[in-house]
């Protein structure tokens, strides 16, 4: 039995370059190491979802003038005339985060509040680009910085028993978003970019969620990722752990609180909303980038990102090199498979190109950070490829002269 219910037979999309390995949506706090995943669907053309997602998008399946419409509706509905905050946009600066508030701000009226759940190690890059969007973008922003122990103890967990250091900043983001919106009363939460983008289960047609609609499984990052009021906070995971285990082992149930989903019954009182701006308008997510640039001072990184050949995507954190290095480890793809998908889909490069750029960068270990990185998890560089490696499916990997090599190669 392949570990995380990887698929029998791994296939690559026709169009793209993504593996049937990619998770497709997944509830976090049910993540023990054990957890089977959900995985991208792929039709019987053996194209993905990501791909006739964003084919949905050019091939006037949607009326985007129609969705404009709806989109201005909605704003109209949450206007405010005191001056109060009427949207919430969460991010970290980047370029989406960046390109959402300020086309609600400046294109259409709205009056942001943006939140931001901090990086656990903020890069250079990241911090400017957060400042500018404060400073050359102009907007109120409250940044939130989780408890730097215990923070780094869920992420050691989440590495040992997950190899995913990632997990607590997506679930504090993620439950960070409608924490705010009650405690500022502002109902309606914006993200940018649709997970269906990417290969989540979610149709193109589904604009937004609320405790009504449901998605209580949560989907890439956001959406209403709640506790049902027969459901005990005990008994959810997080890195890997219940959070009973964690008080027993003396953490204080109080400083984990912040990452615990919430009570349903708050969710649906306030009548938080959330929506994705690119279920409104057709979204390229180089022109974001473009649109960031001009607008709120974005800047790409100087140099590559290591682990693909891109400079402007995900890279505030210096965590989250890690979290691609252990994707890869785990399902057989990384940060560059990610990208050059994106960008096939986009039109920005061939398949060919893709194949290319994937084979070069693929898996690399992210060297820059990687000291910092080691010493954030308390952990020797033989512990973490020990770790790294007991988390190898036979299914997709082999040793070759030493060397681990990948079954399965995209070609
Ligand atoms: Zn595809």
């Amino acid at each position: 039995m392949a570990k995380y219910g990887l698929p029998e037979e791994i296939k690559f999309c026709k169009k793209c370059v993504m593996p049937n390995t990619r998770p497709s949506s997944s509830n976090e706090y049910k993540h023990t190491a054990a957890r089977e995943h959900d995985f991208i669907k792929f039709d019987k053309e053996g194209v993905c979802s990501a791909c006739r997602f964003n084919e949905a998008k050019e091939n006037n399946q949607i009326n985007w003038e129609e969705r404009e419409k709806e989109l201005l509706e909605l704003l109209e509905k949450h206007r405010s005339s005191d001056g109060s905050y009427n949207v919430l946009v969460p991010g970290s600066g980047g370029k989406d985060s960046a390109y959402t508030a300020h086309i609600l701000k400046y294109k259409y009226g709205m009056h942001p509040l943006t939140v931001t759940w901090s990086p656990h190690l903020y890069t250079d890059i990241g911090w400017k680009n957060f400042q500018n969007w404060i400073h050359i973008g102009g907007f109120d922003n409250y940044l939130f910085t989780p408890n730097g122990k215990i923070h780094r103890l869920i992420t050691r967990n989440a590495f040992i028993n997950l190899l995913h250091p990632f997990q607590p900043f997506i679930l504090g983001q993620k439950t960070f978003a409608p924490k705010m919106a009650v405690k500022f009363n502002i109902p309606l939460i914006f993200y940018g970019d649709h997970p269906g983008e990417y290969g989540a289960n979610i149709s193109i047609h589904q604009k937004g969620f609320s405790s009504e609609i449901g998605d209580k499984g949560g989907s890439s990052g956001f959406s209403t990722n709640y506790l049902n009021p027969d459901e005990k906070p005990e008994e959810i995971f997080l890195g890997g752990k219940s959070i009973a285990e964690h008080i027993k082992e003396g953490v204080n149930y109080g400083d984990l609180k912040i990452y615990l989903p919430m009570d349903q019954r708050i969710i649906k009182e306030n009548n938080i909303e959330f929506h994705y701006l690119s279920s409104y308008i057709k979204w390229v997510p180089q022109e974001c980038y473009y649109y960031a640039v001009k607008h709120a001072g974005f800047e790409a990184n100087p140099m590559r990102t290591e682990g693909t050949y891109s400079k402007y995507n995900s890279i505030d954190d210096k965590t989250d090199g890690y979290f691609y290095y252990t994707t890869y480890i785990k399902f057989g793809y990384g940060r560059a498979t990610q990208d050059a998908a994106q960008e096939i889909r986009n039109h920005h490069i061939t398949r060919d190109e893709g194949i290319a750029l994937v084979k070069r960068f693929d898996g690399e270990l992210p060297r820059r950070y990687f000291p910092e990185f080691l010493d954030y998890i308390g952990m020797t560089e033989k512990e973490f490829t020990e770790i790294v490696d007991s988390f190898r499916d036979p299914h997709l990997w082999k040793q070759e002269n030493g060397e681990w090599k990948l079954k399965y190669k995209v070609s």
